[in-house]
Formats: C-alpha cells, sequence, structure tokens
C-alpha cells in the first residue's frame, strides 16, 4: 500500500519493480512446495499468472486489453476463493483447480463467441468511472464473501492469507497502472508467504488437539521466568480408565474440554499442553496463595460441568457441524499441584519439579484436589 500511495516512494517502487513480483512469487512457490501446502501453491501460481496478464493487459499492446482485465477479474478471486474451501490433499487441490480453470478458459470463449458479444459487453464494462469490470465486482463480492465466512469457520493463518491475499488483488484489478498491479500481486503474494510461516510457528509452538501452547513454548517460558511466580501442574483423574471405556476419541474430545477449561483460567495465568493428559500452568509475578483461588475455581468449574459424552457420529464428524445432543454426563476431575519460586531465583524447571511432586501428593490423598 505504502509503496502503492506514497509519491516519495516511487523511485523505490520503480527499482524495485522488475524484480518484487518474481522474488515474492518464487519464494511463496518454493517454500509452499517444500511445506507441501498445495493451495498456497495453486495460488501463488495464480498470482502469477494474473501478473502477467494484468502487465500485458494494462499495458495495453495487446488487442482486447479489456477483455484481459474482465478475465483476470474474474477468474483470480474464483481461484483463491475456490482454494481457500479445498481440502489440502495434493490430488484435490490439483484436479479441483485443473477442473476451475478448464470451466472458465470454457466461459471465457463461449463469451468470445460473436453471438455472446452483447453478455460480455455488459460484464467486461466498468460500473460508472471505475475500472473494475461488472463480472469483477461480482467475483469479487462473492469471493470475499466466501472467503470471510471460511475465515469464520477455521480462523487460521493461511485462511486468513488467503482472505488478505484477495484485498490485493481487488486492488491490483482496480488500479490503472501495469506498475501498481504488479506491486498489489506481488504483496498478495508475499501475505501468502508469510501465512505459510505463520503456519509453521502455530505447528511448532501450538498444541493441535488442545489449542493450547505446546511443550516447547513451556520450555521457551521458563527459560524466561524470573522473581516471584507460580507453577501448577494439571493432570486428568482416571484418565485412563475414561479412555478405556468411552474409547481414544472421546478421550480427545475431553482433552480439549479441558483445554478450553484452561484457557479460562483467570489470575493471569498462562496454560500449557505439558503432554498426554498432563497441563502447566503459569502465573508470572504471582505468589502461590493468590494463583491457588483460581486454580480452585479452574479444578471445580470441570468437576461440576462433567463431560457431555456425545454419540458415536459425532467423533466421526470433523466437519463443523453442529454436535448431535449430549446423550451421557460423565463425571470428570483433575488434581492440581503448585509450587512457588523462592525468591532467591531457582531454576524454573525445579520449581516445576515441585508443582508435580505436589501432584503426586493430590493423587495419593484422594485426586479431584489441589496441594502445594
Ligand atoms: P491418574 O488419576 O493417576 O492420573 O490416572 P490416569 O489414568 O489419568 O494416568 P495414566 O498416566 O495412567 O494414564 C494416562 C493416559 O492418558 C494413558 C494414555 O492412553 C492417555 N493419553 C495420553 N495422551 C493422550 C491423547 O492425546 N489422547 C487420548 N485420548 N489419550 C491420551
Ligand atoms: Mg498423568
Ligand atoms: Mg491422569
Amino acid at each position: 500500500m505504502a509503496l502503492l500511495v506514497v509519491p516519495a516512494l516511487e523511485p523505490v517502487a520503480l527499482s524495485l519493480l522488475p524484480a518484487y513480483p518474481l522474488v515474492s512469487f518464487f519464494a511463496g512457490a518454493l517454500l509452499a512446495w517444500r511445506f507441501r501446502r498445495w493451495r498456497v501453491l495453486v495460488a501463488t501460481l495464480s498470482l502469477a499468472a494474473a501478473e502477467r496478464a494484468l502487465a500485458a493487459g494494462l499495458g495495453s499492446w495487446i488487442p482486447f486489453a479489456h477483455v484481459v482485465l474482465a478475465a483476470t477479474s474474474a477468474a483470480l478471486p474464483l481461484n483463491l476463493t475456490a482454494l481457500t474451501w479445498l481440502p489440502e490433499r495434493a490430488r484435490a487441490v490439483f484436479a479441483g483447480s485443473a477442473v476451475l480453470v478448464a470451466a472458465e478458459a470454457l466461459a471465457a470463449g463461449l463469451l468470445m463467441q460473436p453471438e455472446a458479444a452483447p453478455v460480455a459487453d455488459v460484464l467486461a464494462r466498468p460500473l460508472g468511472d471505475g475500472r473494475l469490470p461488472m463480472i469483477g465486482i461480482f467475483a469479487f463480492a462473492g469471493a470475499l464473501t466466501l472467503a470471510a465466512l471460511r475465515l469464520v469457520i477455521r480462523p487460521q493463518a493461511l485462511e486468513c492469507g488467503m482472505f488478505w491475499a484477495l484485498i490485493n488483488a481487488l486492488l491490483a484489478c482496480g488500479v490503472a497502472a501495469p506498475a501498481s498491479a504488479s506491486i498489489a500481486l506481488a504483496g498478495a503474494g508475499l501475505v501468502l508467504l508469510v501465512s505459510l510461516i505463520e503456519t509453521s510457528h502455530a505447528i511448532a509452538y501450538g498444541d493441535e488437539l488442545t489449542g493450547l501452547p505446546s511443550r516447547r513454548a513451556l520450555t521457551e517460558a521458563l527459560g524466561e521466568l524470573d522473581g516471584v511466580y507460580t507453577i501448577a501442574m494439571v493432570d486428568i483423574d482416571h484418565f485412563k480408565m475414561f479412555n478405556d471405556t468411552y474409547g481414544h476419541d472421546a478421550g480427545d474430545q475431553l482433552l480439549r474440554m479441558i483445554g478450553g477449561r484452561l484457557a479460562q483460567v483467570g489470575g493471569g495465568g498462562r496454560p500449557f499442553r505439558y503432554g498426554g493428559e498432563e497441563f502447566a500452568v503459569i502465573f508470572t509475578a504471582t505468589v502461590l496463595d493468590d494463583a491457588l483461588p483460581h486454580l480452585e475455581a479452574l479444578r471445580h468449574s470441570i468437576e461440576s460441568t462433567g463431560f457431555g459424552l456425545r454419540g458415536p457420529e459425532r467423533s466421526r464428524r470433523h466437519d463443523g457441524t453442529r454436535p448431535t445432543r449430549p446423550i451421557q454426563r460423565v463425571s470428570v476431575s483433575v488434581s492440581i499441584g503448585a509450587a512457588q519460586a523462592s525468591r532467591r531465583a531457582a531454576p524454573a524447571h525445579d520449581v516445576l519439579d515441585a508443582a508435580d511432586a505436589a501432584l503426586y501428593r493430590a493423587k495419593r490423598s484422594g485426586r479431584n484436589r489441589v496441594c502445594t
């Protein structure tokens, strides 16, 4: 945006111009291929194709320049949005994209027929003084709505990247100068590249099942602790029995539910999935006595709600459809051990071990309690 609208940056923009789109698309495609993110790979290739088409079309040294703009502003948003809805499987992505591109080529071919000229004229004509053709307005409006919906359903880095790449694509199709279009589309490529890096970060530092930060994040957080702080270890009671009785899928659902509760812990507690059915909570700059009421509230909220066990069809459906009504309420509880760092800068791992020892005492003295 800055490169496009700040006049003082024009020399910079012009000197970057030959290399910027090339570097952005090439790096994005390479990274997407390496990470096996086929949707991003195809999206980046679509952006590169659109960049070439607009550079040629807006430059107006080819006949039918308005046709190129109309085709690009219709096909690019359709492609990007379709990709956000496709599953991340190589065959689905490549087959889906091939069908889509073939359908778009067919539609373009039909619209180029003399008989379709009146329709094509209306679709390729811009609205008012703008540059975006009618068909582009329809395509972008639909695409942005669908991409936003996808983002609400799956609020993750790639879906977010696709949405903002669409905004950049809209910008590119609305400008007059081919250089501006190239910069906007290269920006879209950059957005997708950053979303790939964000995804890798989320995979490395987040736990896929519960959505909480992972053990790796905990290790780094422990290294940064200083002064007074409290660490709690939380362990689900009789979880092996729960797994054996209700199945591993139900066990995973329970872990997700407990993870959700931990995410809401008060007192500034930061939860992590330590591993298996064990969690850690760090209370920075908090003495044990101040953390205890929040841990007790956490324990109590889990005990009092229990777990609504859903029918077997629920565990097979991962598509976000409405869950079937709980059919059985099972009581669950957690045991918690907490320890506070002494003022003489104890190593965080020693505090964690002390919390673990307290957890062991909580288990031994009957579970479903907080020990220190
Ligand atoms: P205690 O009350 O003493 O903590 O008993 P427990 O059964 O909870 O503890 P134990 O350590 O014996 O069992 C932990 C179980 O957690 C064993 C393992 O199958 C299960 N588990 C670990 N990770 C996962 C997971 O990601 N998903 C599911 N479903 N189960 C898991
Ligand atoms: Mg355990
Ligand atoms: Mg346990």
